[in-house]
């Protein structure tokens, strides 16, 4: 680096670091490389101004949940930086298909019939290809997106046959559960079915994900920090209600 670094960006730079070196730990043990491991800094709620640092210490793929926030954040950033590469982690309503494929570089959360057909539109009128992740309720929660596990190979089979190039698959464990099991899981569903890549692991797991076969992880709090709320506050009663129907 050539140019002075202001304390933001060696804060940022700190981060990055310690990050790294618990990823390179986790997949050291169990004999992986973390050049197999993607990090994907969620930068979702956090303005421009909390992203820069992060692309200044080096950082390139970013995370985002929702189409119009990035809309507003990330165009003047890639002017500024070129090679960035956007992941939308978040759901995709259809009807944002268009916008979503022009803005970003891999979608993670294809999870139904519809939005396969719409993403497939959207491309053909774009003129370019999407990488997706199939994102698996691997929990079987109610509240939670996700395609089901067992309408999961129909999915792939409909996304191979629209053209839609599938990196692997995707989850978001129930909270307040040992992650472990449902990451074990999802590696097993694209193992069956022959997808290279899994998008799992956030700040309080990735660790866990990543010794599990995890090749995507997506983290936001142990880059940025707290964020100001929750960006989906799961209801109480949601957990209370999967710990009920689990101790049965
Ligand atoms: C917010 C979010 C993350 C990052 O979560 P942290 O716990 O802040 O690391 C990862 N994946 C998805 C889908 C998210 O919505």
């Amino acid at each position: 680096m050539t140019t002075a670094t202001s304390p933001a960006v060696q804060d940022a730079a700190q981060r990055l670091a310690t990050l790294r070196d618990s990823i390179d730990r986790a997949a050291r043990l169990t004999q992986r490389t973390a050049d197999d491991i993607r990090l994907i800094a969620v930068s979702k709620t956090h303005d421009a101004d909390a992203i820069r640092p992060l692309i200044e210490a080096g950082q390139r793929a970013f995370g985002e949940n929702r189409v119009q926030e990035s809309q507003e954040k990330w165009p003047t950033l890639r002017e500024e930086q070129a090679d960035i590469e956007l992941h939308l982690v978040g759901q995709l309503q259809s009807n944002k298909a268009a916008e979503a494929v022009a803005l970003f570089d891999v979608i993670h959360g294809l999870d139904r019939p519809s939005l396969l057909t719409a993403l497939a539109k959207a491309m053909d009128a774009a003129g370019k290809r999407l990488p997706c992740f199939i994102q698996v309720n691997i929990g079987a929660e109610e509240q939670k997106g996700g395609c089901a596990i067992a309408d999961t190979p129909a999915l792939i089979a409909a996304a191979r046959d629209a053209d839609i190039p599938l990196l692997g698959l995707m989850c978001v464990p129930p909270a307040e559960i040992e992650a472990a099991p449902f990451f074990a899981l999802l590696a097993k569903m694209a193992r069956e079915e022959g997808l290279p890549r899994l998008s799992m692991g956030m700040s309080g797991d990735y660790e866990t994900a990543i010794m599990l076969g995890a090749t995507d992880i997506r983290v936001g709090t142990a880059l940025f920090g707290e964020r100001p709320s929750p960006a989906r506050p799961v209801p109480a009663s949601g957990r209370g209600m999967l710990r009920n129907s689990r101790a049965k």
